[in-house]
Formats: C-alpha cells, sequence, structure tokens
C-alpha cells in the first residue's frame, strides 16, 4: 500500500530540495503535483482541498521562503499536515479502561475481515496484555460464522462461547456478557453479522446490541482495497450508530492508499489498528506520523526496529554476527539469516519501512522481492550436504545439477544463490579489514 503515492511524493520534494532558493510560483507548482498525487491515490477530494490549503497557508510565508533549506521546509509543512490528516501524533490504542468483563464490538460488512480481526485482537490482548479473552459470534445470518468464530478462537488459545442454535444477537451478546461474567473473563469481544451493503436492519440490529451491552469499544471493520467505498461505509456506520475506532484491513494489499488519509476528516473516528495478513499476528497499531513517514519516503524505522525486536531471534542474531566478524559465515549461516528474514514478513513490507523505499522498490521491482525467492533459496541451501554448506567452493557443475534437482529448481537458480553468497562474504571480509584497521590506527594513537 502508498507505494505508487509515496512514489510520486518522494519524486515532487526531490526536485524541491535540489533547488536552492524557492519562490511561492515554485512551491505552488509542487503543490499542484502533490495535489494529483493525492487525488490519485484515491483521496477524497474535500480532504486533498483542505490539505493543499492548510499546506499553502503555512509555505508560501516569506520566513519559509528565505530559509536556508526552504526544500526541507516545505517537506516537513507537507509531512505535520499529512500527520493530522491522519489522526494527529501517537497511536490512539484500544480503550480498555472498564469494569471487567470489557465488551468489544465489532461491526462492519462482511468480507471486511471483521471476524478475523476479532480473533487477532483476541490473540494480542490475551498474549500481550495477559487478558482472558471470551470471542462470541452473533452472527446469525451465515450458519458458519459461528463455527469460523470458534476455531479462530482455538488458534488463539482464548475462549469462545458456545453454540446454542435459534437464539438471536440480543439473546446470544446477553449469554455472553453473562458466561464472561460468571466464568471471570476480562474482556468478551461481540462479533456481529455483516451484510453485503449497508442497510437500516443491520444498523437496527448493531444499535440494539450496543444499547444492551453498553461497550467500551465499537470497532468498525473497513477492507482498505475498498477505497472511497470505505470511506463511505465508514460515514454511514459512524452517522447511525457511532463507533470509536476503525480497523482497516488489507493494508497489505496493492490499494492505492486514499481511504487511510480521508478516514479522519470524513468520520471523525481514528483508525486505530490495522491488518496486514491473513495470520492472527498480522495486527499493528496504526502511528500516524510513522504512516506519514512512509509515505513521504522517509521511512518507518521505529516500526522496523519493533518489529525486528519482536521476531528476531537475539542469541542467534548475536551468534551470526560473531561468525560474520571472525569471518567463518558459511551456508549454513546464510540459511540462518535467511530464515530469520523471512519471519519478519514479506521483504517488500520489510522495505516500505525504510527510507526511500519507494524509490529502491521501482528500482529493484516488486518480482525480486518475494517469500518466493527466500524460500527458494532456503531450499536450495538445504538440499545441499553439510561439506557443502561449509565448503561452497567444491560445489562445481555436477553437484550444481543434483542440488537444483532436489530443492526443484534450476543450475542459474544455485549460481545465483552462490555468487549472492560470494558477494556477502567479499564484502564481510572487506568490513573485518577495514575494521581491524580503524582499531590498530585506534591502538597507535
Ligand atoms: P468477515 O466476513 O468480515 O467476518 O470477514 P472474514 O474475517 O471472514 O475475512 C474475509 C477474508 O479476508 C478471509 O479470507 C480473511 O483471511 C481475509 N482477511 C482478513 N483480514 C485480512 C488482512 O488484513 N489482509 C489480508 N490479506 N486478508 C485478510
Amino acid at each position: 500500500m502508498f507505494e505508487a503515492l509515496s512514489g510520486k511524493l518522494t519524486g515532487v520534494f526531490e526536485r524541491l530540495r535540489r533547488r536552492g532558493a524557492l519562490n511561492e510560483t515554485d512551491v505552488m507548482e509542487a503543490l499542484r503535483e502533490v495535489r494529483l498525487a493525492l487525488l490519485d491515490a484515491d483521496v477524497a477530494l474535500p480532504v486533498v482541498k483542505d490539505f493543499i490549503a492548510k499546506v499553502r497557508e503555512r509555505a508560501v510565508g516569506q520566513e519559509v521562503l528565505d530559509s536556508v533549506s526552504p526544500g526541507q521546509q516545505v517537506v516537513k509543512i507537507v509531512n505535520d499536515v499529512m500527520v493530522e490528516a491522519l489522526g494527529g501524533a501517537g497511536a490512539v490504542g484500544l480503550n480498555l479502561n472498564a469494569p471487567a468483563p470489557i465488551p468489544i464490538l465489532m461491526v462492519g460488512l462482511q468480507g471486511s475481515g471483521k471476524t478475523t480481526t476479532s480473533g487477532k485482537i483476541a490473540l494480542r490482548l490475551s498474549q500481550r496484555l495477559r487478558r482472558k479473552v471470551l470471542l462470541a459470534s452473533l452472527d446469525t445470518q451465515r450458519p458458519a460464522a459461528q463455527l469460523q468464530l470458534q476455531q479462530l478462537a482455538e488458534r488463539a488459545g482464548v475462549g469462545s462461547l458456545p453454540i446454542v442454535a435459534g437464539q438471536t444477537p440480543l439473546q446470544i451478546a446477553a449469554r455472553a456478557m453473562e458466561t464472561a461474567r460468571r466464568e471471570v473473563y476480562d474482556v468478551v469481544i461481540l462479533d456481529t453479522a455483516g451484510r453485503l451493503s449497508i442497510d437500516a436492519a443491520l444498523m437496527e440490529e448493531v444499535k440494539q446490541i450496543r444499547f444492551a451491552t453498553n461497550p467500551a469499544e465499537t470497532l468498525l471493520v473497513v477492507d482498505a482495497m475498498t477505497g472511497q467505498d470505505a470511506v463511505n461505509t465508514a460515514k454511514a456506520f459512524n452517522d447511525a450508530v457511532g463507533v470509536t475506532g476503525i480497523v482497516m484491513t488489507r493494508m497489505d494489499g496493492d490499494a492505492r492508499g486514499g481511504a487511510a488519509l480521508s478516514m479522519r476528516a470524513v468520520t471523525g473516528a481514528p483508525i486505530k489498528l490495522t491488518g496486514s495478513g491473513e495470520k492472527l499476528d498480522a495486527l499493528e497499531d496504526f502511528h500516524p506520523e510513522r504512516v506519514a513517514g512512509r509515505i513521504l519516503g522517509m521511512g518507518d524505522v521505529v516500526g522496523l526496529v519493533e518489529r525486528a525486536a519482536e521476531t528476531i531471534d537475539q542469541a542467534e542474531a548475536e551468534k551470526l554476527a560473531r561468525k560474520m566478524a571472525k569471518g567463518t559465515f558459511d551456508l549454513e549461516d546464510f540459511a540462518a539469516q535467511l530464515k530469520q528474514i523471512t519471519k519478519m514478513g514479506s521483504l517488500s513490507s520489510i522495505l516500505g519501512m525504510l527510507p526511500g523505499a519507494a524509490k529502491l522498490q521501482q528500482q529493484i521491482g516488486d518480482a525480486n522481492l518475494d517469500q518466493k525467492m527466500l524460500r527458494r533459496q532456503a531450499a536450495i541451501i538445504s538440499s545441499m550436504t553439510a561439506k557443502e554448506r561449509r565448503t561452497p567452493d567444491i560445489i562445481k557443475a555436477s553437484r550444481k545439477k543434483r542440488i537444483a534437482a532436489g530443492s526443484g529448481t534450476t543450475v542459474q537458480d544455485v549460481n545465483r544463490l552462490l555468487k549472492q553468497f560470494d558477494d556477502m562474504s567479499g564484502m564481510m571480509k572487506r568490513m573485518n579489514k577495514l575494521g581491524q584497521k580503524g582499531l590498530m590506527r585506534h591502538g597507535l594513537s
């Protein structure tokens, strides 16, 4: 998500920064390009207008134009306005300030990812915050829905309300709250029925459940891929039943991102969480300043470090670093490193967090940034013998053929991997030498 928008904006800013002095016309020209980029990304027109007006107001003052780096100043102003549009600084977390059992009501259209998100939130609250969570499906429309939630609960290792046939959503909600009180649950996640489109009956049902359970959060789940429709849906839900937060799913898709930028202005409700995959741990907090950083090509280094800290095995990483320093890094270690990278998520999602990512992705192309490639490389290494991994030099034509056949790849694939490994070991050796020289210099001075 955001790649196209980010690519365009980064281009505008680069041109702006390259010029030393700026006059009002330069800034207006750049803003025209920003406006087009936002519209192309599907940001709602009133939001774009407001955005540009705010930037213009702050950017054309003499103070900015006369400053030492006017281009940089304009970029900063765009960044500030974007952070505001996304909801202001800092992530807005879930509100859990209520007496237990705390009800959280999940609402949204069918297929938006509501049930999956219920499971994700349950997993997060039970794992990170050690809360005892009960999942209850109030979906009496789709027979399979209650079973789906029950299976999710099992996968997340949280409780689920036993299914009783023939109850109305309101009766199920009441039973969920009773069960939670009796069995001392901290949080009850109530997953309501979705509809294919907004209709009066759906809104009425949600309103009644909301009135009966008085939830601490009414979270609306919307699909980022539906663009402007997601914003319209959110507005309709908010006007009819009132929502306290939005969860935007499918941020891992290639949506143009405009919905995320319009959401706050159009609905007034903050985006609290985002979904970035089908797995239960693919749930992220929404940090407006980090998202703005990614859109403007400044990267989300904090997010990257956090993700790394969560997924990378520290002891393993240190072991690899020591081997690198000693120059004894072999293909076995290379495979271990690939595994760690794979755990962090798709390469393009990692790259997306790096400064200047949009440009890099355009240069490399998406095809190479694939989990598949990593898996293929791991397969190649696992088709080698232990000796081959320790001393890759012995891998000549016939061994290459065997390895390619064993891993379902081609000899070219094997060659590419060996070349990569060679390049990497070469780089490490050079770095080591430099490091030692540096140490010697220190020692002598
Ligand atoms: P519901 O009808 O709103 O309850 O939707 P579901 O939770 O059943 O989700 C519909 C489909 O979307 C399922 O296949 C989910 O795995 C998938 N899904 C949900 N959230 C995400 C997400 O953040 N990213 C991706 N790629 N898929 C998602």
